[in-house]
């Protein structure tokens, strides 16, 4: 898991860079236009921690929580906090996993993972106030999530999982096209939101993809 999250991490910092241009463009058609630019400076700062190890390699826990704290001062704006804090509650949920388990057998790497995904995503949740359908990064990561338990249930392993994630979360961006804003800048706009796709489902989208792509094929 700990070669995996930072394989995770320095992808994901690779494709926000890519992706720098067209979620700024995305931000300025309904927000402020920084989305990319926020992002990407995060990324960059944790993927310069990862390679100067400013991040601990071990324990994922501290990896995640490091994250957390990296992107939460780095990237800004409301996405900022978001993943900022995602990350953070995604790093305790793994801890509290480990304690819990004490002299049981070792919980499987997926189960573990869909563990820290659902406290991530119900983070989001709770620090926006926000809900699927509200137009927001929530639209991708809720079916993601669902999507990567819904895999680990079935007992597939943590490439299948996320693969399934980022395609539920690439379906639930494009699904944010029609939908109406009401959380975040883009809710200023209010119907004029409609017809453009959500900035942070595609970020989110992306970061999954990112860890689909880490996950070494079994
Ligand atoms: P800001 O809006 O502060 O400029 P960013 O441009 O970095 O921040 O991020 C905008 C993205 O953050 C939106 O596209 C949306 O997905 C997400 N977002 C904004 N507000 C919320 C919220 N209350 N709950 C969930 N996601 C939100
Ligand atoms: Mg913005």
């Amino acid at each position: 898991m700990d070669e995996l999250l930072l394989r995770w991490l320095r992808l994901a910092a690779a494709r926000v860079a890519e992706a720098r241009e067209l979620l700024t463009d995305l931000d300025a058609a309904i927000g402020d236009g920084d989305h990319g630019i926020n992002l990407d400076r995060g990324f960059c700062e944790l993927g310069r921690r990862i390679d100067g190890r400013g991040v601990p390699g071990d324990p994922p826990p501290a990896v995640l929580d490091a994250a957390g704290r990296v992107l939460m001062g780095t990237v800004g704006g409301a996405s900022g906090a978001l993943y900022g804090r995602a990350f953070q509650r995604a790093g305790a949920a793994l801890a509290a996993l480990d304690e819990a388990a004490g002299a049981l057998p070792p919980v499987r790497r997926e189960v573990r993972a869909a563990a820290a995904f659902a406290a991530a995503v119900e983070a989001v949740a709770a620090l926006g106030r926000a809900r699927p359908g509200e137009k927001t990064m929530l639209d991708a990561l809720v079916p993601a999530r669902d999507a990567f338990q819904a895999a680990v249930d079935a007992g597939s392993g943590l490439e299948v999982a996320a693969d399934r994630a980022a395609a539920a979360a690439e379906d639930g961006a494009q699904r944010t096209i029609p939908l109406v804003a009401t959380k975040g800048r883009a809710s200023y706009l209010g119907e004029r939101s409609a017809g453009h796709l959500d900035p942070g489902a595609v970020s989110s989208a992306l970061l999954l993809r990112a860890l689909a792509d880490a996950a070494p094929v079994a």
